[in-house]
């Protein structure tokens, strides 16, 4: 594991690919971990070898709370716009676009599949914290900035002493900027992804694959990453233009490779994601999802 002064960074199985992430252990006087998607057996030694007073949930994703199950008499807080939402199924399943896409007979599926830990991820949070505020945990200070976009509450744990900023789902991964929840927002996205280039920071660390970033590379990458939002763009206006119905561009895989779209949750999410989009050029799908209608 990686050591930045007081900050450990903890890797989960495979890269920290979904459904796993990166984790971060504050090392000072008092011990806190940030998001619990790091490999369970590194979490547990953690807390056995140190102690571990709190876990903060940057938002609620399943790959971000991994782990909080592992700790029930650890505190856990989780963003102020999150805390409603995240406690019940129904609430994650509005959130995810499921009541959305299926209706209530899905969201009833969904919830048979349903991992008991996840519920207990989530049920076991109890507080939030407050975004643009200073805390300090032992040394370590740190801010939580507001980066709505990938979810509303999505927050940016940032370390102005050290000049650190965890950037979690800000992934730079080739599959690019994830935003396919109702609670997702693309203008949103671009906007927090500016305002972390803003930030005085020269470490950069995501929460999946890639790692850590100095300021320019996060920069280039970050630029890199936005792009791949106006790529869909124009390729989803390229086939309205040709013709195609709301249902057929959902089985191309324009977000998700066209294999994986038998996943039923994928295929929830690459519906979402392309309905953001139509909204974005000014299409509605009409009611019967037959027709796609320019607006302007
Ligand atoms: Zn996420």
């Amino acid at each position: 594991m990686e050591r930045i002064g007081p900050i450990l960074i903890l890797e989960g199985p495979n890269h920290s690919k979904v459904p796993y992430s990166r984790s971060l252990f504050l090392d000072g006087s008092e011990k806190v971990l940030i998001d619990s998607g790091a490999e369970a057996k590194t979490l547990l030694d953690l807390k056995q070898e140190k102690g571990m007073e709190l876990i903060i949930n940057t938002h609620y994703h399943p790959d971000h709370t991994t782990h909080n199950h592992l700790f029930p008499d650890v505190t856990k807080w989780i963003n102020p716009i999150e805390f409603e939402t995240s406690r019940t199924v129904e609430g994650v399943a509005r959130a995810n676009a499921i009541y959305q896409e299926w209706g209530a007979d899905g969201v009833e599926k969904w919830e048979k599949t349903l991992p008991l830990e996840l519920i207990e991820n989530l049920s076991g949070i109890s507080g939030t914290y407050d975004y643009e505020t200073e805390y300090r945990f032992g040394e370590v200070k740190v801010i939580f900035l507001h980066t709505p976009g990938h979810t509303s509450g999505f927050s940016c744990p940032y370390f102005p002493d050290l000049g650190i900023a965890f950037v979690g789902d800000y992934d730079m991964t080739t599959f690019g900027p994830w935003y396919n929840g109702t609670d997702g927002n693309i203008d949103d996205f671009i906007t927090s992804g500016e305002r972390l280039l803003t930030l005085d920071a020269d470490t950069f660390i995501t929460g999946h694959q890639k790692g850590v970033f100095k300021k320019q590379e996060f920069k280039a990458a970050m630029e890199k990453f936005l792009t791949i939002i106006d790529k869909r763009d124009e390729m989803i206006d390229q086939y309205v233009r040709n013709g195609l119905t709301f249902e057929e561009l959902t089985e191309i895989g324009i977000f998700y490779p066209k294999r994986t779209l038998e996943n039923p949750l994928l295929k929830t999410w690459e519906r979402s994601g392309i309905r953001k989009h139509l909204v974005r050029l000014g299409y509605i799908v009409s009611e019967s999802s037959r027709e796609l209608v320019k607006l302007k």
